[in-house]
């Protein structure tokens, strides 16, 4: 099972822009089942259904369309289970199991928020749809990917200003 970090990133990163067509990797009913399945799922229909609104929520939240409070439908009802082990208390998520994933999806991004407030964030290239969590010391990180969106708007910044410079001239 992918860590829940990586997994939130991994469904906020499912509708991407594809050839400037954007594209969901979950809309086919099929395609959705198999892509739970190996994110660690049942990839049952009630459990796609659960995951693509969770998603909703997440996408609309990280990029500030919404308020935190759009997550709250997703959380309805969920309750963690304290066990007392050698080692301290282990928590465990009781939750109906179609449900799992999208509430793991939402408390990884609460984690996310709490101990690097920021780090997740859109791509500063508004034609790309991915996210990001931004791993670097410093907090800088824009893109989704350095070899993709990076280096495209880097060109396209020289471009412009190769432009400006010939009407400039
Ligand atoms: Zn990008």
């Amino acid at each position: 099972m992918m860590a829940d970090e990586d997994f939130l990133l991994a469904l906020l990163n499912t509708t991407p822009v594809i050839d400037g067509v954007p594209a969901d990797e979950l809309d086919d009913a099929a395609r959705g089942r198999s892509w739970l399945a190996a994110a660690g799922g049942l990839g049952t229909d009630a459990e796609l259904r659960h995951v693509a609104a969770a998603r909703r929520a997440l996408q609309a939240v990280v990029r500030g369309e919404q308020p935190p409070g759009a997550l709250a439908p997703v959380l309805a009802g969920a309750v963690m289970h304290p066990a007392v082990t050698g080692g301290g208390i282990a928590w465990t998520l009781g939750v109906p199991p179609e449900r799992e994933l999208a509430v793991r999806a939402v408390l990884a991004w609460d984690s996310l928020a709490r101990h690097g407030p920021g780090r997740l964030r859109p791509c500063a290239n508004d034609e790309c749809h991915l996210f990001l969590i931004d791993r670097s010391k410093a907090g800088t990180a824009r893109w989704c990917s350095m070899a993709v969106c990076g280096n495209r708007m880097k060109a396209r910044r020289h471009y412009q200003r190769a432009r400006n410079a010939i009407h400039d001239g």
